[in-house]
């Protein structure tokens, strides 16, 4: 008997088979949508390595995980953001915005609109279902007028969106609408959005059978595909007749194809013109002119980064807070923590601040977390370690500090009070050896250095790279002074301790 001989799907290169069946319902158009892409990107000749995905929440968002390439399935509403930043930081990605009409024309609707207008090169694919169809089917900027979903139970009243229309007011250099039922022409429009340089836009009407389609009288599959088969295709179709009503077929083809500089291109050409830019991806700083296309990153492609051998394992995440009055660096300090701790200890940071509403003087705070595994939560609730350097910001924060906690302060600017017998009390003048160094400013760096030489969690040398890189130029001397200060004070006090 010959033995069954199991092939490869030709698409698989392209999708994360073990997150393979998908979630989408039988009927849905997002498949069609997602296999178009996968076609799209096999024949434009990319490498899969520069190329990203990100989406929103929703069904459709649900394509960056079945994609087998860098994807973000990121918060609702946030995916051009997500995508803007990835392409800013690095123009050689082609980045690609996977996401659903709610998640971009409702809650992401002002990013939309604003990604066109400057025209930030990603890739927009909008997969039109006419309502939320993963929370039940609620109406939606999308949803046609006298349609009925869970909100709208007796028609909608609400004139919807024509995005093609709104993309295309808002400058966006190449726009087209196809339908799910049109994987050939969707694929041809994918493929040119991949080769454009600029803001590119493909609507794709996909109506979602399960919440939509039955109370629209298109829950059978025969009759959705009837009403997107019966769509006008046209070469060079009219904007201003790209509304969609229920009744009337839809208008497809390419509205947009024009040239426009991008975003990225007409930044270069204002600004490099008039400041130094540097770019940072290879292993300095190069003017950017001076710049490879690509970054000098071949040397060690693939190869993850060595972890310093004094890499301090942290098993659970430890909190830690930071307090102060605005002006005094707490913000700065808390920067230089997590930068240690992430990038040069290789562990895993997360950082926040806080201020109040005075532009300068209330009591701010900075929090980061830090562990060797993941972190879960950026929040710090229950601190392990609080440092405070002011006796504001003590009254406004003594109720975060918890028993068993250590509490690291300035001891001529902080008396403490009303704190259970556990907490560990650590205290420095730290601006008074500050200002013995000739600059009270710098008392947020004695501190630091205080801390590095309390606290377990960060390697010395780790702290000191990320000193070095988060000082203002010029200023290196007196920090590193100030930061050796506090380091000598804690190890001595250290030691009188253990005496
Ligand atoms: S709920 Fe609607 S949009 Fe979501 S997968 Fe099902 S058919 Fe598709």
């Amino acid at each position: 008997m010959i033995e069954p001989q199991i092939l490869d799907h030709p698409k698989d290169l392209l999708l994360r088979k073990e997150r393979i069946p998908h979630i989408w319902c039988p009927g849905c158009g997002l498949g069609s949508v997602l296999s178009a892409l996968v076609d799209a990107l096999k024949s434009s000749g990319l490498d899969f390595k520069n190329v990203a995905v990100v989406s929103g929440i929703g069904c459709t968002g649900r394509a960056a995980g079945y994609l087998n390439l860098d994807s973000f399935h990121t918060t609702h509403g946030r995916a051009i953001p997500y995508a803007t930043g990835l392409k800013l930081a690095n123009p050689d990605l082609t980045v690609i915005v996977f996401s659903g009409d709610g998640d971009l024309a409702a809650i992401g609707g002002n990013h939309l609109i604003h990604a066109a207008r400057r025209n930030v090169d990603i890739k927009v694919i909008c997969v039109n279902n006419f309502n939320y169809g993963m929370t039940g089917g609620q109406g939606g900027p999308t949803t046609p007028r006298l349609a009925r979903t869970t909100t709208t139970i007796y028609g909608n009243t609400e004139k919807p969106f024509n995005l093609v229309h709104l993309m295309a007011a808002c400058g966006a250099p190449y726009v087209a609408r196809w339908t799910s039922a049109h994987p050939h022409y969707m694929k041809i429009a994918m493929g040119e959005m991949l080769k454009k340089d600029g803001f590119s836009f493909l609507e794709v009407i996909a109506p979602c059978p399960t919440n939509f389609g039955r109370r629209n009288k298109l829950r059978e599959i025969k009759l959705l595909q009837r009403f997107l088969e019966q769509a006008i295709l046209e070469a060079q179709p009219d904007i201003a007749k790209a509304d969609i009503e229920l009744d009337s077929p839809i208008l497809c083809g390419k509205f947009v194809d024009l040239e426009r500089p991008s975003y990225l291109a007409a930044l270069k050409e204002t600004v490099s013109a008039k400041v130094k830019v540097y770019d940072f991806r290879g292993d300095g700083r190069v003017p950017l002119e001076e710049a490879p296309v690509k970054p000098a990153a071949a040397k060690a492609p693939g190869k993850p980064a060595e972890v310093p051998s004094e890499r301090p394992i942290i098993q659970r995440p430890v909190q830690i807070k930071l307090a102060g009055l605005g002006g005094q660096g707490i913000g700065l300090c808390g920067l230089i923590i997590g930068r240690a701790a992430a990038i040069f200890d290789h562990n895993q940071a997360v950082y926040t601040q806080e201020y109040s509403p005075e532009a300068r003087g209330g009591a701010s705070a900075s929090s980061i977390i830090i562990a060797s595994g993941q972190i879960h939560t950026p929040y710090v609730t229950e601190p392990d370690i609080m440092v405070i350097m002011a006796q504001g910001a003590y009254n406004k924060y003594q109720k975060d500090v918890r028993p068993g906690s250590r509490l690291i302060i300035d001891k001529d600017l902080v008396r403490p009070k009303d704190l259970p017998d556990s907490v560990q009390i650590q205290a420095i003048p730290s601006t008074r050896l500050a200002e013995e160094l000739g600059q009270k400013v710098v008392a947020n760096i004695v501190i630091l250095g205080f801390f590095t030489a309390l606290v377990p969690h960060i390697s010395l040398a780790a702290m000191q790279k990320a000193l070095k890189g988060s000082i203002p130029k010029g200023t290196e001397e007196l920090n590193l002074r100030a930061f050796e200060t506090g380091y000598n004070y804690g190890k001595k006090m250290q030691e009188e301790e253990a005496v």
